[in-house]
This record gives C-alpha cells, structure tokens and sequence, in this order.
C-alpha cells in the first residue's frame, strides 16, 4: 500500500524562464505502488527520486503538460531518423534496406552491435555512473561541481520510493566506455522517461532523440502503447523535440483526459473544475490517516487534527483525485 505524506502548494524557481513562479503541489512518497504512480501520472504528477509533484497550471509562469507518445502508430520525423541513422553509422551499424521505411528495424540493427551496447540494468549507484553525470551537468546546464554530490544523485536517480522493482538504467556504452544512462520507469502499463545523461563529447549524435526512438521500441517490446516523455513546456524550445514524436498526446488540464497534441488548448487561463461532489464522495469513502503510527479514518480523528489539518488533508485529496485518496494511507508529520 502506497504512503504518500500531506502536501502542499509552493512557489519557487522556474529553470525554464529563471522567473522565481514555479506553482506547483508536492509531496513525499514513502512507499510508491507503481500502479498507484501511473493514476498519479494520469492525473499530472511526475516523481523526482521519492518527491511528487504536479504544476498549478494555473498558477505557474511555464505550464508543462504531460505528455505521451503512442508507440503503436509512431512515425518519426526526418530529424529522428537521420540521428537514428548517424548513430548507426557511429556504431558501425549496416542499415537495414527495405521498401518501406521502419525506425524498429533501424534499432534492432543497432541493438546487434558490438561497439556500442544497451542494456537495461536495476537503478544502482556506480561512481563510475556519478562521474558522467556530474560530467553533463556541468558542461550541459552550466551547474557548479559543489552542488553535484553522490548523496542527491543517488538519491534523485538511482534509490526510488516504489515497493516493487520498477526503476531502471539503460546503459550505453561504446567500446566498454560509459557514454549515456537513461532512467526509466517500467510501470504495469507504460515506460516512462525520467532523466537522460550523457557524455558532452557525444554531443553530435543527438543521444537525446536517439534514445527516445529506443525507448519508444522498448514500450512496444514490453506490450505498452504508451511512452511518457515527462513534461512538455510550450515555451521552451529544447521542448520541441518531444512534440515531433507523433503521434502523442497531453493531458489536458481542463478535463485531465489525455487528448491528441493538436486538440489541446496550451494557453491559460484553463478551465478547471473543481467538483465539490468529489470531496464529499472522499470523505464518505473514507481518508486514511497514519499519526504517531496510528492509522485513523478521517474524519474521525481528534477535533485538533480537523482544525489543524483538515485543508491540507482537503487539497491533498483534491491533488492526487480520488482514486489514490481512498486507497493511499496519508501521513502526517510530527
Ligand atoms: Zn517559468
């Protein structure tokens, strides 16, 4: 059973427009069904290591939108397969001749070669995986080396709040040498994207689109339709390339349904309804709450937790919708 803490809103710095707007409601998952976590990401949370959270999409200067790509009808664009085909070529790959074009058949021969391979390994610590990581970050987003330790990394990349085997590292490595990791999420229905590194002198091979055309493959190997590519930010730029996987799809916010690219609306003000009828069917069905221990139905808890806490209990139900809330147990800190 998945424990997630009581949330909150919060307004901090945005790394897309350097504006400190950044709206957005999070919360700690003690222990994480993945099962639970795919309702969570149907309903616009994502995770970083065991933080969840999701943009007030009204509230936030850049909106993001989750967004997903159906791997069953995938049609990459030209600047996909002239990546996909330059790494081939890198890797000393024949590229397969045929009629009619097919990415899949591209990364399989890919995946045959013996100068660079991918594998997909459990999310484990290796000081040789910090070192490239701390390698992209500083050449790639211009971090400083002091804030660039063992401890975050491993806890945002490699420790996971799930209780059951979900996180996992894609390896790349070209002639035995550690050159990309790409974590994923395998969840039971859907892989989902968490972050990709990368060594700064393959910056020419375009990993980052390359690794999606495998990913996308990858999905299918393992029967899912849907690959979760994070958020998508309208006005960010490096953004693009998500969108160019077609055919994909946003979570709306408007009705949180997940509708094709095209038919969504990205502009706020959005049209969120909040239905008051799905608090009161909440509280009818029963909230669980965990305090020093002990598990309680709220609302009956003591009168000082109602007044102290009943909205953040309130918004935090409302956050994760009603589904999770009358399956998760809440707890509450003391
Ligand atoms: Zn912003």
């Amino acid at each position: 059973m998945s424990i997630l803490t009581l949330g909150r809103s919060d307004v901090g710095h945005c790394g897309y427009c350097n504006k400190n707007s950044s709206a957005i409601f999070g919360l700690i998952a003690k222990d994480l069904v993945n099962d639970d976590y795919m309702t969570l990401m149907d309903s616009g949370f994502r995770r970083s290591g065991d933080f969840l959270y999701k943009p007030n999409m009204n509230q936030t200067c850049c909106p993001q939108f989750t967004i997903r790509a159906n791997v069953i009808n995938l049609k990459p664009t030209k600047d996909y397969r002239k990546a996909l085909n330059r790494l081939c070529r890198f890797a000393e790959v024949e590229l397969p001749v045929s009629k009619e074009y097919k990415y899949q058949k591209t990364v399989d021969a890919l995946m045959k070669s013996s100068k660079l391979t991918i594998t997909l390994e459990p999310s484990s610590f290796t000081d040789e995986k910090f070192s490239l990581y701390a390698l992209y970050e500083q050449e790639v987003h211009s971090r400083e080396t002091a804030e660039l330790r063992r401890e975050s990394f491993k806890r945002f990349l490699c420790d996971t709040p799930f209780s059951e085997p979900t996180c996992y590292h894609h390896v790349y490595r070209l002639d035995g040498r550690l050159i990309a990791v790409s974590v994923l999420d395998v969840l039971p229905n859907a892989l989902s994207a968490v972050y990709f590194f990368w060594h700064p002198d393959m910056r020419k091979l375009e990993l980052g689109k390359v690794s999606t055309l495998i990913e996308s493959q990858l999905t299918s190997e393992m029967g899912f339709t849907y690959y979760y590519l994070g958020y998508y930010i309208p006005t960010c730029p490096k953004m693009q390339y998500k969108a160019q996987l077609k055919p994909c799809e946003l979570l709306d916010p408007s009705t949180n349904e997940f509708k094709s690219f095209e038919d969504v609306d990205l502009n706020p003000p959005f049209d969120i309804k909040d239905d008051p009828h799905v608090y009161d069917d909440l509280l009818t069905h029963g909230i669980r709450i965990k305090i020093f221990d002990t598990e309680m139905i709220y609302p009956d808890v003591p009168e000082f937790i109602t007044s102290l806490l009943g909205n953040q209990i309130r918004d935090t139900a409302l956050a994760v919708g009603p589904e999770i809330a009358k399956t998760v147990v809440f707890e509450v800190p003391v």
